[in-house]
């Protein structure tokens, strides 16, 4: 399962030893004592052994046919969070501890707009850091874990609740608007936790993320925590528009737009349902995937949908605003574009 094998297996085959540890950081990595996993296809010959243990392509980066391995930045998280995840549930986690923050996250693949994490994180009695992991110290209330793939984890909202402690409020908002969206990027299989949340009417989700304002360890905690939930309102499609949504509230616009709106013409024909509007400025997030780069008569294709729609909305008398990754990792670069087009900043 997971792609994994044992040294043992190798290492009575001719050469084995060698040849396992060149496919290390290659296409093969070190899951557990003595046990390995196949994260990658690679083209080395010698290499070509190892795919015999690929039992689940998800857990691989998904390298199409012809398409080399590092072929994007997309691919590379997509391989790193399919690593992180596969670690998780091979190795056994320290006594009494729970998987935690961004690691939870992975598990109820919830969206990561960080990197993924090296260090495998987990809550547990005792806070400490070795090459592998990272504990956090609150330990948790049995309300508060669920089980992902046979490993404890915490709830979906306790695991948010962590995210705006720990990691932030951009990856809080990300993963709380996703959970409010009630709409699966996973598939329903993965996790009966996931499944749960996810078939709740938005009163009832709403509900358990505020039963978890309670149990922040510090009213600072518990304030970022609620701010996370007055932010999220599960309206934003892409982890992008998330961080769009922390981005404007750095900026103190906050209150000052709407999401999700739809833009009619004078017949009442909607011409657009746009991202963001700040009054007569519309502000559109592009993730990283609008066009798909390899096929380039699709992207012509959307490329030029795109550009109709954008004048359909200028005809409107709208001002168009468009952020790119590298804009809202860039709070002053976002600034600057939306000065540009008249929002006060
Ligand atoms: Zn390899």
């Amino acid at each position: 399962m997971f792609n994994s094998f044992t040294r043992q297996r190798i290492a009575i085959l001719p050469d084995g030893r060698r040849i396992l540890d060149s496919a290390l950081g290659c296409c093969v990595a070190r899951a557990a004592r003595g046990i390995y996993a196949v994260f990658q296809l690679c083209e080395a010959d010698e290499h070509r052994m190892f795919h015999s243990f690929i039992d689940d392509e998800r857990w691989l980066q998904t390298v199409a046919a012809g398409r080399r391995p590092d072929a994007s930045v997309q691919d590379k998280a997509k391989a790193q969070l399919a690593w992180h995840r596969a670690r998780l549930v091979l190795r056994r986690p320290p006594a009494g501890a729970v998987v935690s923050h961004v690691s939870a996250a992975v598990l109820h693949g919830l969206p990561i707009i960080s990197a993924v994490p090296e260090l495998l994180e987990y809550s547990g009695p005792i806070s400490r850091r070795t090459a592998h992991i990272r504990m956090h110290r609150p330990p948790r209330e049995a309300a508060e874990v669920s089980s992902v793939l046979g490993r404890p984890v915490t709830s979906p909202w306790a695991t948010v609740r962590d995210l705006a402690a720990d990691a932030g409020l951009a990856a809080a908002i990300t993963a709380a608007d996703h959970l409010l969206r009630g709409r699966s990027i996973i598939t329903p299989d993965h996790s009966p936790a996931v499944v749960e949340v996810y078939s709740q009417p938005v009163s009832e989700r709403l509900r358990a993320a505020h039963a978890q304002a309670s149990r922040c360890r510090s009213s600072a905690a518990a304030k970022r925590y609620v701010k996370v939930l007055r932010l999220a309102r599960g309206l934003s499609e892409s982890p992008a528009e998330s961080l769009a949504i922390a981005v404007l509230d750095v900026l103190g616009l906050t209150g000052a737009y709407r999401q999700q709106v739809r833009l009619l013409n004078r017949e009442g024909q909607e011409i657009a349902r746009v991202d963001f509007l700040i009054g007569r400025i519309v502000v559109e997030v592009d993730g990283w995937s609008k066009y798909p780069a390899e096929d380039r008569a699709a992207a012509l294709h959307a490329f030029r949908a795109e550009k109709r729609r954008e004048d359909a909305i200028r005809a409107l008398g709208y001002t168009v605003v468009r952020l790119e990754w590298a804009d809202l990792i860039d709070p002053a670069r976002t600034a600057a574009k939306l000065r540009a087009a008249g929002v006060r900043v």
